[in-house]
This record gives C-alpha cells, sequence and structure tokens, in this order.
C-alpha cells in the first residue's frame, strides 16, 4: 500500500492511496484516505513531474522539463533553454571540443 509519505493534514497520522489516475504524461491524481479509523478522511492530491535532475537516454519529445539539480525546482528565469530546442530556430552550430583550462587575465 503505496503512502508517499503524505499525512493526514488533520491528525498527521499516514495516509494511503486509494486510487489513481493518469491526467497527463507529467500528472498524476491520486485519491488518498486516512489510516487513522477515528478520522477517516479522504482527499485528492496531485503528483507532478516538475523538472529533470538527469536526462533521459530515450527522452519523449512531448515532456518539456524545467532542468534542476535537486529536490526543489529551479526559479523559471534560472533555467536555460534544453539544448535540443537549437534545431527548431536555426541550423544547429557544432560545438568545439572543450580545451585546457587556462587561467584569464
Ligand atoms: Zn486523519
Amino acid at each position: 500500500m503505496a503512502t508517499y509519505g503524505l499525512r493526514c493534514p488533520h491528525c498527521t497520522q499516514p495516509a494511503s492511496v486509494r486510487s489513481s489516475r493518469a491526467e497527463t504524461e507529467t500528472l498524476r491524481s491520486i485519491i488518498f484516505r486516512c489510516s487513522n479509523l477515528l478520522c477517516g478522511f479522504t482527499f485528492g492530491a496531485d503528483l507532478q513531474v516538475t523538472h529533470q535532475i538527469t536526462p533521459s537516454a530515450i527522452p519523449n519529445p512531448l515532456v518539456r522539463l524545467r532542468i534542476g539539480t535537486g529536490r526543489s525546482a529551479p526559479r523559471p528565469r534560472e533555467v536555460p533553454e534544453p539544448a535540443n530546442d537549437e534545431a527548431a530556430s536555426g541550423p544547429a552550430v557544432p560545438l568545439s571540443p572543450p580545451g585546457p583550462l587556462t587561467a584569464m587575465g
């Protein structure tokens, strides 16, 4: 029985998943029920894929995610454009291999 670590917002006891439904490739709606029989609270929640940490080796071209490095998503203005978007706006520019590090100045 999955819980996703979610607790009942009323009595703080663990809540378990009763059912779920895929809304999109990155969003799932979930119905939870509190494990405390004296409480009995049931509620809905959404589980959403918000950003990528390591890119997929077999990416779905329909899935566009922000790039992040940890648990929280970066602010939108901090997110660079994905490199695979470059082909849509013009010819690809070949990247030169990285050279040795040199001191600037
Ligand atoms: Zn409860």
